[in-house]
């Protein structure tokens, strides 16, 4: 958008019906749409017309930008999620800030093409590969705030606490850059993060083998104490909702309940579940 008022005049436009609309205008002031007006056959003077559909932008929720590098190597050939994770990680270990900002550039870039105007990235890329922090500790924050910036596209900055290698374990190998040892700590560098008119900072618990119980409330608190958004990485494996329910004697749902996270602005992903009956559903290969 340029300038603090447009018009535009929409061919057809899907307002949330069944059907689109046809001759919609959008009176836009700022980065905010104003008004809506259907049924207008033809462009209000000063309006700029838009062929074809028009539809809202998109929201990707979940956003894991560096992972665009792994598109098309999923876990082929009968290899699981866990060692699908390993090539995650070593991905993750050759990042720095400068070929951050470039991945997430193309990434974010490729999303606006695809009608994503908002992007939630799941941000726990934190340090230096030997778990060191930068000179600025956000500085792979920035990165991603720069590489938004450049693409264009608004940014939801979900910055994830993760401390854990799993549960009971300590952080290891390509790990140890996303740590910030505790939750207090992870507050405190999450809190140098600025907001402007197009990024917004939220909180994450990275998932319950990541977050040990006793440190989950400092960051629910901080989500809560500022508005935002809390997500977490729900219950994505079986073998983690297994190792939760030895380790705790809950599911990850009741462990995150029982912690205070699971309020109203808390956004889940991944939803594994046992079945009936059976054995445990193979797992889905996908971000963590
Ligand atoms: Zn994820």
């Amino acid at each position: 958008m340029t300038g603090p008022w447009n018009n535009y005049w929409c061919e057809l436009a899907w307002l949330g019906g069944e059907l689109a609309e046809e001759g919609v205008l959008l009176e836009v002031v700022g980065d905010r749409i104003a008004g809506v007006t259907p049924d207008l056959p033809a462009p209000p003077a000063g309006a700029q017309r838009l062929s074809g559909l028009t539809i809202p932008g998109l929201v990707n929720v979940h956003s894991h930008a560096f992972q665009r590098a792994l598109r098309g190597r999923t876990h082929a050939n009968g290899d699981s999620f866990w060692t699908w994770r390993e090539r995650m990680y070593e991905l993750a270990g050759t990042l720095d800030p400068d070929s951050y900002l470039a991945l997430a550039r193309a990434t974010f870039a490729e999303m606006l093409l695809a009608g994503i105007t908002l992007a939630g990235e799941f941000h726990y890329l934190h340090h230096d590969p030997a778990g060191k922090p930068y000179a600025d500790p956000n500085a792979m924050g920035q990165a991603l705030i720069q590489a938004a910036a450049e693409a264009g596209i608004r940014l939801t900055l979900v910055d994830t606490c993760y401390l854990a290698g799993g549960i009971g374990k300590p952080l290891e190998g390509a790990q140890l850059r996303f740590g910030d040892g505790d939750a207090e700590r992870w507050c405190e560098r999450v809190d140098g993060l600025s907001e402007g008119p197009l990024v917004r900072i939220a909180a994450a618990l990275h998932s319950v083998r990541a977050v040990p119980p006793e440190q989950i409330p400092a960051v629910v608190a901080w989500a809560a104490h500022r508005g935002r958004p809390l997500h977490a990485h729900l219950s994505e494996q079986p073998a983690e909702n297994q190792a939760c329910q030895e380790a705790f004697g809950r599911s990850p749902a009741q462990l995150l309940a029982d912690s205070g996270a699971v309020q109203s602005n808390l956004v889940a992903i991944h939803g594994t579940v046992r079945p009936r009956s059976g054995t445990w559903p193979m797992a889905s290969g996908g971000p963590t």
